[in-house]
C-alpha cells in the first residue's frame, strides 16, 4: 500500500499517475474538501498542459505578454510565443484528486496526520499500518519534520490580494524591485491577482505593488501563505520507503517561486521508480533549480540602478528573443544562451560572485 499525505495538486497528480500503473494508493487530506484555501496565483507556462491535459473551463485568462518594469519605469514587453495560463487554483485542484479517484485512488479526507512512528501512520481517529509513506503535505510539511528531513529549511512569505480595477487583461507586470518577486496577473479587464513574495515585512511590500495599480481600486479578498525556499542540499527520501514531492520538499523555482510545474515533474519521476526518485529528481528537475537559485541569490543583491541597465541590456532583440521563445521553468536552456549572446551580462554574475557557490 502507498499513502499519500496531502491531497493538493502535487500528491493528487502522483495518486493519479501510482493508480493508473496499478498501485494501491491512499491520498490523506487534513480539509474536509479540496481546493477550499487558495494561497496562489495559479500562473502557469504552458509547459502545465504539456504535462496535464487541461479543461478549458479552468483556464480564467490567457496572458501574451509579460511587462519587466524596472525602478525607473522603464520596461520591457516580453511576447510570449506561448501564453502563459491563470487557472482557477481550487477547480484545478479537485480536477486531479477527481482524476486520482476515477483511477481508483482512496480518498480520505478530513484526515490530519498527527504523528509517524515505526509502524504506524497516526491520524486523529484512526491508525494505519505506515507501509511506502510519501509526504505531499506542503511547506510545513509534518512526513519531512518527523522523518528528519526538513533540515534548515528557510521560508519566504507570499501574499496577494484579488484587486478590482481597470486591466490590459492580456499583459502580466512584474515589478522588478519589489520583494523578492511581485506580480500583477490579470484574470480579465476588471479584477488582477496582486502579490508578492518577500523574507519579511510581507504588508509593506505587498503595499507597494499594490500602490502599482492604477484608479479607483477594491481588494476582493487576501490571500497568503509560506513558500519553501529550495535548498540543493535537503534530502527527499530516506531508508527506501520514504519520500517528500512538492512544496513538502522544497521543490520551488527560485526564481518566481512557483513550486506546482516542479513538484508535477517530479510526481512522473517518483511514479516510475521509487528507488531512482533522488538520482532523477537531482539529473532532471535540480539542472534547473540551480541555475534558478544562481539567478535568484544574484538579483537579490541587485541595487535599483542594476535593474534599470538590466532591463536596457535586455531591449536588445537578440536578448529578447530568447526571453519570448524559452519557458522560464528551464534556465538551463537559455541561460548559457544569453551569457553568449550578450557577455555584458556576466558584470552581474561577476559582481556578485559569492552567488556562485551552490549550497
Ligand atoms: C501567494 C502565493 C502565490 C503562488 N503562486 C504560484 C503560481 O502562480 N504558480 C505556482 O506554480 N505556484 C505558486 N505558488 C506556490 C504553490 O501554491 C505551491 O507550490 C503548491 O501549492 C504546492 O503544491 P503541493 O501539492 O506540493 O502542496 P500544497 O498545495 O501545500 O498541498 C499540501 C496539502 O497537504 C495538506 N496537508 C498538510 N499537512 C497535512 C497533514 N498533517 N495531514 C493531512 N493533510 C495535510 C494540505 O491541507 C494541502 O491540501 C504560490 C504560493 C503563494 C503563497
Amino acid at each position: 500500500m502507498i499513502n499519500i499525505i496531502g491531497a493538493g495538486p502535487v500528491g493528487s497528480y502522483l495518486a493519479y499517475l501510482l493508480a493508473k500503473k496499478g498501485e494501491e494508493v491512499q491520498l490523506f487530506e487534513e480539509h474536509t474538501e479540496i481546493g477550499k484555501l487558495v494561497q496562489c496565483a495559479a500562473t502557469f507556462t504552458s509547459v502545465l498542459s504539456d504535462i496535464i491535459p487541461l479543461k478549458n473551463d479552468l483556464i480564467i485568462n490567457k496572458i501574451k505578454r509579460m511587462k519587466l518594469i524596472s525602478p525607473n519605469n522603464d520596461f520591457l514587453d516580453v511576447n510570449l510565443k506561448k501564453e502563459n495560463l491563470v487557472l482557477d487554483r481550487s477547480e484545478f485542484d479537485k480536477y486531479l484528486v477527481n482524476m486520482a479517484v476515477d483511477n481508483g485512488v482512496k480518498l480520505f479526507l478530513g484526515y490530519k496526520l498527527l504523528d509517524i512512528n515505526e509502524n504506524e501512520l497516526i491520524f486523529k481517529n484512526k491508525k494505519i499500518k505506515r507501509d511506502i509513506l510519501i509526504g505531499a503535505d506542503g511547506p510545513l510539511s509534518l512526513v519531512a519534520r518527523k522523518s528528519g528531513l526538513l533540515s534548515k529549511r528557510v521560508f519566504l512569505k507570499g501574499m496577494q490580494a484579488r484587486v478590482e480595477s481597470n486591466f490590459d487583461k492580456d499583459a502580466a507586470l512584474t515589478h522588478l524591485n519589489i520583494g523578492e518577486f511581485s506580480w500583477i496577473i490579470p484574470e480579465n479587464e476588471n479584477i488582477a491577482r496582486v502579490g508578492v513574495v518577500c523574507k519579511n515585512n510581507s504588508q509593506e511590500h505587498f503595499k507597494r505593488v499594490y500602490d502599482k495599480v492604477k484608479g479607483t481600486k477594491k481588494i476582493i479578498e487576501y490571500q497568503g501563505g509560506l513558500i519553501p525556499l529550495y535548498d540543493s542540499s535537503a534530502k527527499i527520501s530516506k531508508d527506501g520507503n520514504t519520500f517528500l514531492i512538492g512544496d513538502a520538499a522544497g521543490m520551488v523555482k527560485p526564481t518566481t517561486y512557483g513550486g506546482i510545474i516542479p513538484g508535477l515533474l517530479a510526481a512522473k519521476i517518483l511514479a516510475k521508480n521509487f528507488s531512482d526518485y533522488e538520482e532523477e529528481y537531482k539529473k532532471n528537475i535540480e539542472k534547473d533549480l540551480k541555475p534558478g537559485l544562481l539567478i535568484r541569490n544574484t538579483l537579490n543583491k541587485f541595487s535599483d540602478e542594476d535593474y534599470n541597465s538590466l532591463i536596457n541590456l535586455f531591449k536588445q532583440e537578440k536578448l529578447k528573443e530568447i526571453l519570448e521563445k524559452y519557458d522560464r521553468d528551464f534556465p538551463s536552456k537559455f541561460l548559457f544562451k544569453l551569457l553568449l549572446k550578450e557577455p555584458r551580462l556576466l558584470k552581474f554574475a561577476l559582481k556578485y560572485k559569492e552567488t556562485f557557490i551552490y549550497k
